[in-house]
């Protein structure tokens, strides 16, 4: 049977993984707050909804792509709300990156009206989310993971059942410092390469087909050199999967010393009014102190 998608939050990274999703032929019924999105998904063939629960009732896999944990669990649980509207034995994949905790409470709320949940969080970015490309790392049970793999593959290129729920949005997590440490190591590489009188664009040529080249460096040096800060990942999505990080480490008793550092860059590019750029400007916090 081919799936009815259902598709909730249609930003940056929703929007483009919609659009796939009807590319790839699935019928989708879509729900978001700002209305020129839905008008430009409903252009491209999806049916708009009302609410997130009439989402539910169209639809027997709903998908929610949405900021951060309280949104989902406004989505997921409030008044119409898409447990309001799911049909036993419908599939909710929450592709958000999200908090390990709150992602398992709705698995269990779901679970309750005979409801499966994944969790589905992805990396690559905008970029990757245009192409279909992206990493999708999933947390949930492998029969229910089976299930929709024809959906996550019109999204992605690498789809990994991780775990159990809770465990796809714990490899977004690392994966978050993994990323984010990358930039701040990349910038440092940088501003000390351009204050010792370097062509950075020359460096950049010969150092990334090395060791220190890397998917990050090569996405985010030449945005880096055009200036180009316009997100992408904004510093404020990433501050919150930082916050996440770090809440989660210590829930568990785990040290990340450079984490805990990168917090505290990213509280300044706030204060500098540079929330809602890309965190690729995390060089202009070491541009700042080096006086580049
Ligand atoms: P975004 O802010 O561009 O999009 C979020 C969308 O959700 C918006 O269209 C907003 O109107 C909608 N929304 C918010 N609350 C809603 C509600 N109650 N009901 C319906 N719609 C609602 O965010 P994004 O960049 O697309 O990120 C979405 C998720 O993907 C986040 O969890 C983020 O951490 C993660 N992510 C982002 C990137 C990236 O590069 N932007 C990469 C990987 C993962």
């Amino acid at each position: 049977m081919e799936h009815k998608v259902g598709f909730i939050g249609l930003g940056i990274m929703g929007k483009p993984m919609s659009l796939n999703l009807i590319n790839a032929g699935f019928s989708l019924t879509v729900f978001d707050l700002n209305q020129e999105s839905v008008n430009a998904v409903a252009d491209a063939g999806a049916t708009p909804a009302g609410s997130p629960k009439e989402v539910a009732e169209q639809s027997d896999v709903i998908i929610t792509m949405l900021p951060a944990s309280k949104h989902v669990q406004q989505v997921v649980l409030r008044e119409n709300g898409i447990l309001e509207g799911a049909k036993e034995g419908s599939v909710i994949i929450d592709m958000s990156s999200i908090t390990p905790d709150v992602s398992r409470e709705l698995a269990e709320q779901a679970a309750k009206q005979g409801v499966e949940m994944l969790d589905a969080p992805v990396s690559g970015g905008e970029p990757k989310a245009i192409d279909g490309t992206l990493a999708i790392m999933v947390g949930g049970k492998e029969e229910v993971f089976e299930s929709v793999l024809s959906v996550l593959y019109g999204m992605g290129k690498d789809v990994t059942l991780v775990g159990g729920n809770g465990c796809g949005v714990t490899a977004k997590l690392a994966n978050q410092i993994i990323v984010n440490l990358n930039i701040a190591a990349m910038s440092e590489a940088l501003v000390l390469a351009a204050k010792a009188g370097i062509d950075v664009e020359k460096m950049y040529k010969a150092i990334r087909g090395g060791l220190a080249g890397s998917a990050v460096l090569d996405a985010k040096v030449p945005m880096i050199l055009d200036r180009n800060f316009v997100a992408g990942g904004s510093i404020a999505i990433n501050m919150k999967d930082i916050g996440n990080v770090m809440d989660t480490a210590h829930d568990i008793g785990v040290p990340l010393p450079l984490s805990s550092q990168l917090l505290e860059i990213f509280h300044t590019l706030k204060v500098d009014g540079k929330i809602n750029d890309d965190h690729g400007s995390i060089v202009r916090y070491y541009e700042k102190l080096a006086q580049v």
